[in-house]
């Protein structure tokens, strides 16, 4: 009896000793391979496990090596725009091609030169720019050509002069709609005709910040603005207003200038208050259409 309890015990120690055998050889390398502890909850499914562990691993590997990706982009970004001038601190003669925004991997040839049209330089002698051409002035335009009307304020009134009226017209002159005298009207699409053969990508960039508005001078009582006879017109690059009075204007509209001076037209970056999205008519133009008859 003794003897067989004794070989009952013998025989389940050795089933336990099988069975931890068993255990230990095939729990192991599953215990060894799981990389991250957790993923043990499923026992019997082992190699399913370790699949879905991987594919987990390499799914957030993935995601890590985009987000360093993003960063390094983020981190071109910055220096990119690190290295820009501070606005009106760029050297003002348009060196086109060497223009600090080229970023060589990303921002190559010309996009890096059209961007720049729309930066805001220093004006370059800008008492000076418009050479031997003067303003008119508006005692001069009164008595050239009438009052707009009678009565002025700070807002576009209705011209009432009815000779002036006459040589007004509202047409499209290139990339803008404008309101000015007939003469100043077909001189101005010249203009831009010049610019559109020159610099088309400059060209399709130009906007308008009006044209005529009879109205007196801002800051004035009763002084006639250029406006006011429909012999100026206020431009900017893709929309952006010029800040009155800086001393600084976007890097376009100093190209611009060239071919307005090309045609008898006076750049208001040289008023005592600078103005350089505003060009008008000269003095000498306008005696030049008289003599021709065209005013
Ligand atoms: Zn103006």
């Amino acid at each position: 009896m003794r003897a067989t309890i004794i070989a009952i015990a013998a025989a389940i120690v050795l089933l336990a000793a099988g069975l931890t055998w068993f255990a230990v050889t095939s729990m192991a390398p599953r215990s060894v391979d799981g990389p991250v502890g957790g993923f043990g909850d499923d026992v019997g499914t082992g190699t399913a496990v370790d699949s879905a562990a991987r594919i987990e691993i390499e799914f957030m590997r993935q995601q890590i090596e985009e987000l360093q990706e993003e960063i390094a982009t983020l981190d071109s970004r910055i220096q990119q725009i690190e290295q820009r001038p501070a606005p009106g601190l760029a050297a003002p003669p348009p060196i086109l091609g060497g223009e600090p925004l080229a970023e060589p991997s990303q921002n190559t040839g010309p996009n890096a030169i059209i961007d720049a049209y729309a930066q805001v330089v220093l004006i370059a002698n800008r008492r000076q720019v418009n050479g031997k051409i003067n303003v008119a002035g508006p005692r001069f335009l009164e008595e050239f050509l009438g009052r707009p009307r009678e009565n002025l304020s700070d807002n576009c009134d209705p011209m009432t002069n009815p000779k002036l009226r006459g040589m007004l017209k509202t047409e499209s002159v290139g990339p803008i709609r404008v309101s000015m005298l007939d003469p100043a009207l077909q001189s101005l699409r010249r203009v831009f005709e010049n610019v559109e053969a020159a610099d088309p990508d400059l060209y399709a960039r130009i906007s308008t910040a009006g044209s005529l508005c009879v109205r007196q001078i801002r800051g004035t009582r009763g002084r006639t603005s250029t406006h006011s006879f429909g012999l100026a017109v206020d431009l900017n690059i893709d929309g952006k207003l010029d800040t009155l009075g800086d001393g600084k204007t976007q890097l376009g509209l100093t190209i611009l200038a060239d071919f307005f001076r090309t045609e008898g037209w006076v750049w208001g970056a040289s008023f005592s208050r600078e103005d350089s999205m505003h060009f008008e008519v000269s003095r000498q133009q306008l005696e030049q259409w008289r003599a021709e008859g065209k005013i």
